[in-house]
């Protein structure tokens, strides 16, 4: 072999993985259709920055979407997970290290006084959802628009115009019966939520929410918003699910919900428990809990749950977050993050709105606020392809997508920032000329 052949590039492995992997991917987003363009074969990651397999480097934005709080291969989080595999990568049988996880996790959020380890994000939404409906006896749940909470059936649907509607499914292969089973009003829309349990009186087993919205780009709850969900559930005897996968340990280390004070019956967990590894987790109060199998008659099971290795990396990296000044730290950068993008946007003449909670920052090519899936609709999606283009060729990865949120982790260093908002300056210079669409 040459040296040649040796050398590979993300245009030829993705034409030839589109010919064995479903659309070249293992998840839909990462084929970069919403920003255009060939996506970037990544070789190895380390603090906040990525390597492609041509060797050229980049600050990374997405940091797994969401997972590496604490950036890529941190020493700590990859020694944990080296000594645990070790030992073994698997039993499918109790350790120590999941005990560990589990306790670390309850200890950190009140309200999960006991928990299941799952191997995703999707795996925990469903089974809190099963769990609620068991709980109430009721079929009926309401999401809101734009939330995302994984791709389990039951969530995978679109917003109906107008208070209430039954909805229609957004994805082919779910059944019309799933579909009429979700309820959905749009986010931050406290009213739209009072009609919905109006008409649905004795009929919804939970309402499912993200407490901070990460997935039509960064939308945070109104004031009052998540407390009138809480009140509502109340009256009516149905649960409050929060879906935490992303907020988890993101926006404190009690996640929304410390920083709410609005407390959940079940809380979903995923990205950053698992460190970097498949895991994911929901939890809540005994008497609810306790309905799981072996427990009591909601069945769920997994045969790699709870994985070894995958329980070490997510401990040692809630451990790092223990730190003191942790969360401050990510947040005074995410800030400078933020003022840096949203200067150098202003002086290019680009209407640029940008919404930020810690280290969560979603941006929107428009003018004004952006409070539902709605206003995100609106924004100038394809501004923000010819921004993420011109950011990859300065070296700068951010999210393929005007839906998902930038993640700022602990090894992003203040010199990251300050480059990242040398290439915006000429990225906006570029798409300002342009002018606006
Ligand atoms: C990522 C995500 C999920 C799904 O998690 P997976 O591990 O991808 O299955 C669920 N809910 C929210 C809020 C997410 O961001």
């Amino acid at each position: 072999m040459t040296g040649r052949d040796e050398r590979k590039t993300s245009g030829e492995l993705f034409a030839r993985a589109r010919k064995v992997m479903v659309g070249g991917v293992s998840s839909p987003v990462r084929a970069f259709a919403a920003v255009g363009g060939t996506p970037i074969f990544i070789a190895r990651g380390k603090g906040a920055h990525v390597w492609s397999v041509e060797g050229k480097r980049y600050i990374d934005y997405v940091c797994s979407w969401g997972p590496l709080i604490a950036g890529h291969s941190h020493p700590k989080v990859l020694a944990a997970a080296a000594s645990a595999l070790e030992f073994g990568a698997s039993f499918g049988a109790p350790t120590e290290g999941e005990l560990k996880l589990a306790e670390k996790v309850c200890a950190h959020m009140p309200s999960v006084e006991k928990l299941r380890f799952v191997s995703s994000g999707t795996e925990a939404a469903m089974s809190a959802l099963r769990l609620a409906r068991a709980s109430t006896r009721r079929d009926k749940f309401l999401k809101f628009e734009g939330c995302y909470h994984g791709h389990a059936d039951a969530f995978l649907t679109e917003a109906g115009s107008g208070l209430a509607t039954l909805d229609v499914a957004s994805s082919a292969g779910v059944t019309r019966s799933v579909a009429e089973d979700t309820v959905t009003v749009p986010y931050n829309d406290r009213e739209a939520l009072e009609g919905a349990f109006a008409s649905h009186r004795g009929e919804l087993a939970a309402v499912i929410v993200e407490p901070v919205a990460g997935n039509m780009g960064v939308v945070p709850p109104q004031a009052g918003f998540l407390e009138a969900a809480r009140e509502l559930c109340d009256r009516d005897g149905a649960l409050l699910i929060f879906d935490e996968v992303i907020t988890g340990f993101r926006v404190s280390p009690g996640g929304a919900q410390a920083v709410s004070g609005v407390r959940p019956d079940i809380t979903c967990l995923g990205k950053i428990v698992g460190g970097g590894f498949p895991l994911g987790a929901y939890g809540g109060p005994r008497e609810v809990m306790s309905l799981v199998a072996p427990e009591g008659p909601v069945y769920q099971a997994g045969t790699l749950s709870g994985n070894p290795v995958a329980a070490a990396a997510g401990h040692a990296t809630i451990s790092l977050m223990e730190r003191r000044g942790a969360y401050e730290l990510l947040d005074a950068t995410a800030a400078r993050l933020e003022q840096a993008l949203r200067a150098e946007a202003e002086a290019a003449g680009v209407a640029l709105t940008t919404n930020r909670v810690g280290s969560m920052l979603g941006l929107f090519f428009a003018p004004g606020r952006v409070g539902d899936f709605a206003g995100a609709k609106r924004t100038d999606r394809a501004r923000f392809a010819e921004f993420h283009r011109a950011m990859l060729e300065e070296g700068v990865y951010l999210p393929p997508s005007p839906f998902e949120t930038l993640f700022v982790s602990t090894a992003h260093a203040e010199a990251d920032v300050d480059k990242t908002a040398a290439a915006a300056r000429r990225a906006f210079q570029r798409l300002g000329k342009k002018g606006s669409r």
